[in-house]
This record gives structure tokens, sequence and C-alpha cells, in this order.
């Protein structure tokens, strides 16, 4: 008899397939707590509580015992993948190790307990965490003023993109063009265009790069700013940066520079010295905040001296006495983006890295997520074929060309990466690589876990070939196969509904 013939008895894991199984485990009369019997007269609810605050349409709560309830939870927290489970490839994404340490720093009581309307001279601690971060920044970019209020990547697009807009009213120069490279990252457009401009692209070259050329054209006096992302979306480097700034500059536009890659050069090379006018960070990508989840973020945005009188207020100053104060007279401000000082916890853990790492830690951390990603560029591109040839940074764009002669797409590739157990790499952009599967394993990888998903990689490419089928129908490791991502993303259902909320929502 062959292991085939075998007949295997449906494991553990098929019963719990069955969602009615998993959800329903209610039951009338099971309870989870046992009260004290009453001893005093029972007068009846209504006589405690307000009558027009009683509800009597709940019903279908469930009725569980302790046990259960805490067996449920435990099942479902197993069920999620995240960065303390395994390796997040997402490219674009920066989903890496944030050391915890960062956490208990923030959660200091004189940090989380500092109430935000508490006048200055009692925030001292706080405002020099704000005044210490902004240097460092500084230094970090090459940009001498920061605003931290924005409370995203793209938040700080828009702060920026708001400043050159009230940067050139001033002078009563009112531009209406913003060009953006087809390489850059689609909150660009997104911010520019809510900012009122209108947004005239610029295709890269076949390296994936700018042409100053390109840019010369495209460029008038009409032109705003170019937005672009550096490294791009490829994860390369704009090789001709400073001809592109000079070139915008000779027609009086800025030059912002999307620093959410920021990991690929922070400790080497400072955009501010390229002769970027303005630009945000991503706290929550390349300085310690968790990336993901939806938490909080943090996008300062750095600029030079032109720009800062249109800065968000208040503005964290020095006074002559020496102590820290929040300043809110400035007139030509575009004002507050953020209440208060924008997300305080997230700025207190970026600069809580910046010190512990110091100028040569930060500038290794840059050098180990380029040398990983060129390390899976490198083991990979046998099997898999590159968007664009040539050098990269932190991330690697590969394309699904090759696996679809077998008929297999970059999504079927996504799935089975699953039932290997990692999390997929993110597919299909940038735009620009149709098929795209991109990978970032940022710095905090080992040599050992980077193995383990280059050789899950290449052992799909190989499933490809010869049981695409299977590669096809994956994921088979799964609690469940595949969903309508298109319902899951436009109508999730996100906590446990009663059979009536159910029966309303179908
Ligand atoms: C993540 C990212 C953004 C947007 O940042 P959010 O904080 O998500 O708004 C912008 N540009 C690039 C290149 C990014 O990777």
């Amino acid at each position: 008899m062959s292991n085939k013939d075998v007949k295997v008895p449906a494991a553990a894991g098929h019963i719990v397939r069955n969602e009615e199984l998993i959800f329903e485990r209610s039951r009338p009369g099971r309870r989870g707590y046992l009260l004290p019997e009453l001893d005093v007269p029972d007068t009846g609810v209504e006589s405690l509580v307000p009558s027009e605050l009683l509800r009597d349409d709940i019903e279908g709560l469930p009725e569980v015992s302790e046990f259960e309830v805490v067996r449920h939870f435990t099942r479902l927290s197993t069920w999620n993948y995240g960065v303390d489970t395994g390796l997040y490839p997402l490219g674009s994404c920066t989903m890496k190790y944030n050391p915890k340490v960062n956490e208990s720093i923030a959660r200091l009581e004189g940090f989380c307990r500092s109430h935000p309307l508490l006048p200055d001279f009692l925030s001292q601690g706080s405002l020099e965490i704000l005044s210490q971060l902004e240097a460092a920044l500084s230094e970090i970019t090459g940009l001498p003023y920061f605003s931290l209020q924005p409370a995203a990547g793209a938040h700080g697009e828009l702060t920026a993109m708001l400043a050159i807009r009230a940067c050139h009213a001033k002078s009563g120069n009112v531009r209406k063009t913003v060009l953006i490279p087809d390489s850059a990252h689609g909150t660009n457009p997104a911010s520019a265009i809510m900012c009122g401009y209108d947004v005239h692209g610029v295709t890269s070259t076949s390296e994936g790069l700018l042409d100053p050329a390109d840019v010369e054209r495209n460029m008038s006096e009409d032109v705003a700013a170019l937005m672009l992302t550096n490294p791009n979306t490829l994860g390369k480097f704009e090789e001709d940066i400073d001809k592109v700034c000079e070139i915008v500059h000779a027609k009086g536009g800025f030059v912002y520079m999307d620093g959410a890659n920021m990991n690929a050069l922070m400790g080497i090379a400072r955009p501010g010295d390229m002769g970027v006018d303005c630009m945000h960070l991503n706290l929550h990508k390349t300085f310690s905040t968790p990336h993901g989840g939806g938490g909080p973020g943090a996008g300062p945005i750095g600029v030079v001296r032109q720009l800062e009188p249109f800065l968000p207020k208040p503005r964290v100053v020095r006074g002559e006495d020496g102590a820290l104060r929040l300043d809110f007279d400035r007139p030509e401000s575009i004002g507050r983006v953020r209440a208060f000082v924008g997300n305080f916890g997230v700025l207190v853990r970026a600069l809580a890295y910046i010190y512990t790492l110091g100028a040569k830690g930060l500038r290794e951390a840059t050098e180990t997520a380029v040398l990983n990603a060129n390390y899976i560029k490198h083991r990979l591109e046998d099997v898999y074929a590159l968007a664009y040839e040539g050098d990269v940074l932190h991330e690697v764009v590969f394309t699904d060309r090759r696996q679809q002669a077998y008929g297999v797409k970059n999504g079927d590739i996504a799935k089975r990466v699953i039932d290997y157990g990692f999390y997929p790499p993110t597919m299909s952009f940038p735009l620009i690589a149709p098929g795209a599967i991109m990978i970032e394993p940022t710095e905090t990888e080992s040599r050992e876990e980077l193995d383990l998903f280059i050789d899950s990689m290449r052992a799909i490419a190989e499933e490809c070939e010869n049981q695409p089928e299977m590669v096809k129908s994956a994921p088979h490791r799964t609690r469940m196969g595949r969903f309508d991502e298109t319902a899951a993303a436009r109508k999730p259902i996100l906590r446990w509904q009663s059979p009536k909320e159910r029966v309303a929502g179908a």
C-alpha cells in the first residue's frame, strides 16, 4: 500500500474550518460569571436606570462560559500574521521589527500622561523631545526646519504642498501644475490634487529612472513643484537628482521628495544636500513605530528656509531665557494640520530609536537593509524576471513574466507564499511594472530567515512549471481558501454579528 492509499482522517483543522462551530459557541444558559445571591430588595432594573436609557432591542448576545471565551480569542489571535510571527516582505511598506524597548519608553508616565494643554513651563521635557527630534531629523535629512505635526506620510505630502502653494501665492505667483514621475508612490498625485493642482506625469527611462531632459521638457513657470520618490518605488536611486533639482529651481519650482524610503539613505546621503526643498519621513516605517494595523503614525516634513514661514503652527522655539515654548505667532503659517503637537508617542519612539543607534547605527541599518534586498535579488533573479535591470537599494521588484508562460499570475504566487508560512510580498505595485512582485526584507531580518523565504520562492517557481494548477488553487494550508477580496476590502465585517444583524446585512 502506498502512502497515497492511506485514508487520512479529517484533521482537527477541518472541524475548525466550519464557521458555525468557530463563531457560534453560544448555548442558552451558559455563562462565565457567578454572582452572590441578592442581599438587597429586588426593585427591578427600572428603578435603577431611567427608562429612556433602557433598550429592549438587544437580543442574541452570546451565552458562553469563561473557558470558551478564552479559547475563542486565543485561537483568533493565532490566526493573525504579524511581524512578530515571521518575515513580512511587503515592499514600499517597511514592515520591520521595531525595538520593543521604545514602546516602554513611549509609555513612561512623564510622556504618556503629560496633558497637551499643560502650560509650556510645565512641559519642558516634552518640548525638549520635540526640539531634539526636529534637530536630529534635520541632521539626517539636511533640511534645516521640521514640522512634526503631520500624522502620516500622505499627510506630510499634503502639508508640504500647502506650504509650497502658500509660498508661491505670497509673491502673486500662482502656479497650477505639479510634475510627478510614473515611478512615484500613489499618494503623491493624490496629495497634489487635494491641494488643488493639476498633475502632469513624467515617464521613466527603460532603466526605471528619471530623465533630466524629459523633466526639462515638462518644466515651465506654471509648475509649482516636482514630487518624486527617492529611492523610487522600483527601489532605485534617482542618479540625476542634483541635475533634476537644478532644472526645477531654474524655473522657480520646488522639489518635493517622498522620503518614506529613507531606510535606504539614512546615515549615508542627505536629500537636502542633493537640492531637495522639502520632504516627509515616515516615522512609522523608518524610525521605530510599528507600521500596519492602522495605529497612529507620524509623517514629519523638513523644509528649506524659504518654506519655513509657511510651516504649520505652533512651532517649538527656544526663548532668550533658554526655555522652550510653543510659538503661535506665525502670520504666514498654513495653520494647524493636526491637534496639539501631532502623535507625540510616535515622536518619542523615533527619538529613542535615533539616540539608541547613533549616527553609526543608522548607517548600519541602511547598509543592512540594502544588503538584504540585494541578497534576495541576487538569489532569485534566475527564476523570477526583474522588472528593471540594474542596482537596487532597499527593495527589489520582480514580475510574473516567466510564470505567466504556465498560466500562473503574481496573485497565485502570493497565495502560495502563504502556504509556506510567510506573508506575501506586495503585488501589482508599482503600476509601471505589470505583474509586479515587490519585496522589501528590511534590515532586521537574519540571513537564516531570508534563506527560508528565498528557498520557498524558488520552490514556488518550480511548482509554477510542474504543477501550475496547484499554485493557482493555493492557499491549501490556511483555514480559509480564497476570498472575494473586493468585498472583504469594501464591505468588511469586523466584529461578531447577531443572527438578526446578519440577515439585515445580507
Ligand atoms: C507608505 C508610503 C507613503 C504613504 O505613507 P502613509 O503614512 O501610509 O500615508 C508615501 N510614499 C511612499 C513611498 C510610501 O512607501
